[in-house]
C-alpha cells in the first residue's frame, strides 16, 4: 500500500525534486472483499452449442492473476475447427430458433439473463478483479451494474424494433462474430451480446486471452437462462483464434473492440466481404480545463479519468490541456491529490489503483514512460510502497510535454496523464484534435456556449462536459477517426445489428 504521509518526485531524470507534505498519517485500513463467493475451475473448455466442449487442439493456457502472478485456472486454446463448430452452432440457432423466433419472447430471456447478473453481481465482480487486476469499486459499482443495465435495456427494444425506425421492417443479420478486449471484459461482453441478441441475431464471441473467466461465468448465466442452445458460444484463445473467427465465411456480421492496430488487420481481411463490420478501436482523450472552471471538481474529473481501474480505459482522459494562466495552480492540486491514491491489492475496496493487467501491458507502459523522459518532459510519480509481486505502475504526471512527444501522440493505456497548455479555445481545440484518434474529450468550464462551441468543433465521439466517464446504455458510444466507426448503445447501437434495407 502507498505511504501517502510524504510524496517525493523519485524518478532520477529530470524530476522537480518537489516534496509533497500531508498532513499526518490518515491512510484507511485494508477493506478486503472476499473472494470466498467466488468458485473457479481447474479448467474451462469451449462453450458450443449449450454445453461445454474440450477444445479439438487438446491446449490449455493458464489465466493468472495480475495482483499476485497465481494460475487461477486452465482455458481451452479454440483452433479452427472449433470456432467452424461454433460458427454452425450459430447458423442452426439462428435459422430454426432465435431468428424466428418473436421480438416479445426474446425479451424475456434478456431480462431473465439481466436478473441473474443483477443477482449474481458480486461474485462476478469478484471474478473480474481477480482475472483482470482493477479494483474491486470499478467492477462491483461500474462494471457489473452496466452490464446488466445494458441487458435490461436490450430488452426493453427486443419487441419495439418497428418502432425504433419507424417505415422500415428492420432484419436480423444472422451470425455475428465478436472480439473484445481485457479491459471491461464483462462489460464489454455486455455491450455486443446485448445489441446482437435483442435484434435476433445470434453469437460467437471471443474473450481477451488475459480475461477470460467472467465470459465464461456468463456462459452458465446463458445455461440456466435456459437459452436456446447456440445463440451464444464462447471460443477461447489467442489473437489467432480471434483472426480464425472474424474471418471465417458463415460470419454475416463482424464487431471488434481492442487496438487500432488489430482493428485495421481486420479492416483489410474483411475488404471485398458482405459482412457487416463495427470497429471500437483505441484513444488519447482530452481534458480541456479552462480558467473559469472549479478547479477541484476538474481535479477529481482528471484523476477519475486516469487513474482510475489504472488507465486502462479507451476514453481515458490521457491528456490534459489546460489554460496556462492556471497552469502552476492546476498541477499542484493534480500533485497532490496523486499523492493521496491508495495504489494495491485490486479486491481492497479502498485501493483506487490496481494491478496492471499483464506483464506486457507493464512493459508497454514502461517504454511509453522512459520515452516521455528521455524526449525532456518532465516526470513526477508520488512515492510508493508497491506490493512484491504482480504487475503495478505508480501513477505518474508529465508536465512540459510537446505535442510531438510519443506520450502525446500514442495511447499508453496505463495511469499515465501527459500535461499541455493553451491559451485560448481555438488552440485547445487544435491541440486536443492533434492526435490519429477521436474518441472522448472532457471540456471544464462555468460557461455553457463555450462548452457547446468546443463540442462542435473537438473530433470525439463523446465530449462530456464538467464531467468524464458517464455511461448509460441509452447513450451511442463510439470513434472518430482512427478510433473507429459504429455506435454501441442507444438506437443508434441497434442498427450495426439489424438490415434495414437500406
Ligand atoms: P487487442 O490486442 O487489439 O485485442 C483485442 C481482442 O482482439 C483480444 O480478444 C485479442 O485476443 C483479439 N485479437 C488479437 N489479434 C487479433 C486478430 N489478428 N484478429 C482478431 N482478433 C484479434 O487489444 P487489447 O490490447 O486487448 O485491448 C486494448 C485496446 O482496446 C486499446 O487500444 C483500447 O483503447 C481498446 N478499447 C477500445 C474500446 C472502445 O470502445 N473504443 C473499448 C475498450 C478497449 P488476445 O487477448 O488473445 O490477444
Ligand atoms: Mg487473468
Amino acid at each position: 500500500m502507498q505511504d501517502t504521509s510524504k510524496v517525493t518526485d523519485t524518478t532520477p531524470a529530470k524530476t522537480t525534486g518537489a516534496t509533497i507534505d500531508l498532513p499526518g498519517d490518515w491512510r484507511y485500513a485494508p477493506s478486503r472483499q472476499s473472494s470466498a463467493p467466488v468458485t473457479i475451475a481447474d479448467r474451462y473448455g469451449l462453450f458450443i452449442n449449450g454445453g461445454w466442449q474440450r477444445p479439438a487442439s487438446g491446449e490449455w493456457f493458464p489465466t493468472i492473476n495480475p495482483s499476485t502472478e497465481e494460475t487461477l485456472s486452465e482455458i481451452a486454446v479454440a483452433d479452427g475447427a472449433d470456432v467452424g463448430r461454433a460458427v454452425k452452432a450459430a447458423r442452426n440457432a439462428y435459422e430454426e430458433v432465435w431468428g424466428p423466433m418473436s421480438g416479445t419472447e426474446r425479451a424475456k430471456y434478456l431480462f431473465r439473463i439481466a436478473r441473474m447478473i443483477q443477482e449474481r453481481a458480486r461474485e462476478i465482480a469478484v471474478l473480474e478483479t481477480m482475472d483482470g487486476g482493477k479494483p474491486i469499486r470499478e467492477s462491483r459499482d461500474f462494471d457489473i451494474p452496466q452490464a446488466a443495465a445494458h441487458f435490461f435495456y436490450h430488452a426493453g427494444w427486443a419487441d419495439k424494433l418497428e418502432y425504433a425506425f419507424p417505415g422500415i421492417d428492420p432484419k436480423p443479420l444472422g451470425v455475428a462474430a465478436q472480439v473484445i478486449p481485457w479491459n471491461f471484459p464483462f462489460l464489454m461482453l455486455a455491450w455486443k451480446i446485448a445489441p446482437a441478441l435483442a435484434t435476433g441475431n445470434t453469437v460467437v464471441l471471443k474473450p481477451a486471452e488475459t480475461t477470460s473467466l467472467t465470459a465464461l461465468f456468463f456462459a452458465s448465466i446463458c445455461d440456466e437462462a435456459g437459452l436456446p442452445p447456440g445463440v451464444v458460444n464462447l471460443v477461447t484463445g489467442a489473437g489467432e483464434t480471434g483472426a480464425g473467427l472474424v474471418s471465417h465465411p458463415d460470419v454475416d456480421k463482424v464487431a471488434f473492440t481492442g487496438s487500432t492496430a488489430v482493428g485495421k488487420r481486420i479492416q483489410a481481411d474483411l475488404a471485398g466481404t458482405s459482412k457487416k463490420l463495427t470497429l471500437e478501436l483505441g484513444g488519447k482523450g482530452a481534458h480541456i480545463v479552462f480558467d473559469d472552471a472549479a478547479l477541484d471538481d476538474a481535479v477529481e474529473g482528471v484523476v477519475n479519468g486516469i487513474f482510475f481501474n489504472q488507465g486502462h480505459v479507451c476514453c481515458a482522459g490521457s491528456r490534459l490541456l489546460v489554460q496556462e494562466t492556471i497552469h502552476d495552480r492546476f498541477v499542484d492540486k493534480l500533485k497532490r491529490r496523486l499523492a493521496t491514491l491508495r495504489v494495491g491489492d485490486p479486491l481492497d475496496k479502498n485501493t483506487d489503483v490496481g494491478a496492471i493487467n499483464s506483464r506486457a501491458q507493464l512493459d508497454k507502459i514502461t517504454d511509453l514512460v522512459e520515452s516521455g523522459v528521455a524526449d525532456g518532459a518532465e516526470i513526477f510519480q508520488p512515492r510508493c510502497d508497491l506490493p512484491e509481486r504482480g504487475f503495478w505502475f505508480v501513477p505518474t504526471l508529465f508536465t512540459d510535454v510537446s505535442q510531438s512527444h510519443r506520450i502525446a501522440q500514442e495511447e499508453i493505456f496505463g495511469p499515465v496523464l501527459s500535461i499541455l497548455t493553451f491559451r485560448d479555445p481555438e488552440e485547445a481545440v487544435t491541440k486536443a484534435n492533434n492526435t490519429p484518434y477521436g474518441l472522448s474529450a472532457g471540456v471544464w468550464t462555468q460557461k455553457g456556449s463555450r462548452i457547446l462551441w468546443m463540442a462542435d468543433r473537438l473530433d470525439a465521439g463523446v465530449v462530456w462536459a464538467n464531467t468524464f466517464n458517464q455511461f448509460d446504455p441509452a447513450s451511442p458510444f463510439g470513434g472518430y477517426k482512427e478510433s473507429g466507426f459504429g455506435r454501441e448503445g442507444g438506437r443508434h447501437g441497434l442498427l450495426a445489428y439489424m438490415d434495414t434495407g437500406i
